[in-house]
């Protein structure tokens, strides 16, 4: 029973019933490499200006982001929840948020004006549902987190999944007693993330950064440099320092303050932000704790984001080349791409579907993902096209060729290069890869 949730997933495709379609073309009017290639390998279909659709494919790949994401916050005590994305005015009014350009706002037929806005961030309305749990020293520490759509008024919405209007966000808030214990956690945080960028095939450079509508105070981002980025940082080479050109006095070229390294200006994409919010939600909203001497205190809050979306974009951007999408496995939407290669001549033809169909099983009776490609009306150059393009970790071949070796043929989508595995072993080897 407990192993339903993941065994009930479909871990299997073929290729013939998929839903989406491979586009020769690129999109029209569309300058950002995510957003070429998940839309012509049929991942996301962009539904408006800034507005995507996921399709089986693409869900698949958020998916597993999201649930890379789940285990490093379950990790840090994080508990998961799922709030409203209705978010009434009543709760932005007291920290001077509601009516900010950023809200999309919600106005019924019979309103004058709007009393709702479609959540773009939950610091109130979280802050809320703590006053009605939080009392006392012994509730706190507590960290809650969701995995939810945000709404945004984004003028800029361009660059594929990178910016959106409408986005998946995890946004993590943590509530502590003191300075002290909000450091800790903090700190947890950043490990936290480090993790789930790396497990996620990414190199993130921790920034010092500024506050925008959330903090006064500093705050740091997870910067991924990438020409399309829309943020510049400076980084040293050596250390890694990095901050937001927004706040830096740093320069191109110049000497690292912390370790005499040289300082590069970089463009860059911030996968992540993470907050320390002080008193500011706790004061406006009245959220306060009896502390251990019987004192009345303000809880001290930290909030922690990751757009879904965004980090899905970026490794594509990251992880591509001419041809299409190379998957890291980690969020591959499948691990295995099979190929059956169809023969003119009709009896060598059944062999090798039934060497493929037999393949196919085999390889999902041992839990690996695979996509089949069994299409009768494809040719092996559409085939291969289509394979580089969608990116999965392993292509499988089986054809009339590789039968007479009673073999299959294994490439890895990153290297160049293919091998001959025996068919007997063919299984085998690619549960060890
Ligand atoms: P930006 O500076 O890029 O506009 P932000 O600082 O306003 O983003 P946060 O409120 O810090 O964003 O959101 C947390 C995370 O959510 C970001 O680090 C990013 O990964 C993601 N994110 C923010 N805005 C968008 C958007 N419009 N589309 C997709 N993802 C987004
Ligand atoms: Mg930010």
């Amino acid at each position: 029973m407990i192993f339903s949730l993941f065994f009930s997933r479909i871990t299997k495709m073929r290729q013939s019933q998929l839903f989406g379609k491979t586009l020769r073309e690129d999109p029209k009017d569309e300058v950002a490499a995510n957003a070429k290639l998940l839309e012509r390998g049929g991942f996301v279909h962009k539904n408006s200006a800034g507005i995507y659709s996921y399709l089986p494919l693409g869900w698949r790949v958020l998916q597993k982001i999201a649930k890379i994401i789940r285990e490093e916050m379950d990790a840090i005590g994080g508990q998961e929840l799922f709030m409203p994305a209705l978010v009434e005015r009543k709760y932005m009014e007291p920290t001077g948020r509601w009516g900010v350009e950023i809200g999309l706002e919600v106005k019924g037929k019979d309103e004058k004006e709007a009393s709702f806005v479609l959540g773009w961030t939950h610091e109130e309305v979280l802050t809320a549902i703590a006053k009605h749990f939080i009392n006392s020293y012994k509730d706190l520490p507590t960290a809650l987190y969701q995995i939810q759509t945000k709404f945004r008024n984004e003028p800029r919405a361009k660059s594929g999944l990178l910016r959106g209007r409408e986005f998946m966000m995890k946004d993590l808030y943590s509530f502590h007693a003191d300075e002290k214990d909000f450091e800790g956690y903090y700190a947890k945080v950043k490990d936290a993330y480090n993790k789930i960028f790396r497990r996620a095939g990414l190199k993130a450079v921790y920034t010092l950064a500024a506050g925008g509508v959330f903090t006064e105070s500093n705050t740091h981002e997870f910067q991924v440099a990438a020409p399309v980025g829309e943020d510049t940082i400076l980084v040293c080479t050596d250390c890694e320092y990095a901050e937001n050109k927004e706040i830096s006095h740093l320069k191109d070229g110049e000497q690292c303050p912390k370790c005499k390294g040289k300082i590069q200006e970089k463009s860059a994409i911030e996968v992540g932000n993470i907050f320390p919010l002080g008193t500011k939600y706790s004061e406006a909203l009245d959220l306060r704790f009896i502390d251990e001497k019987g004192d009345k205190k303000h809880v001290i809050m930290g909030s922690y984001g990751i757009g879904l979306g965004r980090l899905m974009g970026t490794i594509v951007e990251i992880h591509k080349d001419d041809k299409g999408i190379i998957w890291p496995e980690s969020v591959a939407p499948f691990g295995v791409h099979l190929i059956e290669l169809g023969t003119k001549n009709e009896e060598l033809g059944k062999k090798v579907k039934k060497e493929a169909e037999d393949l196919y099983d085999g390889l999902i009776a041992k839990g690996v993902e695979v996509l089949y490609d069994d299409r009768a009306e494809k040719t092996a150059g559409e085939k291969f096209a289509d394979a580089d393009l969608l990116g999965i970790p392993w292509r499988v071949v089986i054809s009339e060729k590789t039968l007479k070796e009673k073999s299959v043929e294994i490439k890895k989508r990153s290297a160049g290069n293919a091998e001959l595995v025996k068919l007997t072993e063919a299984v085998q080897t690619l549960t060890k890869k």
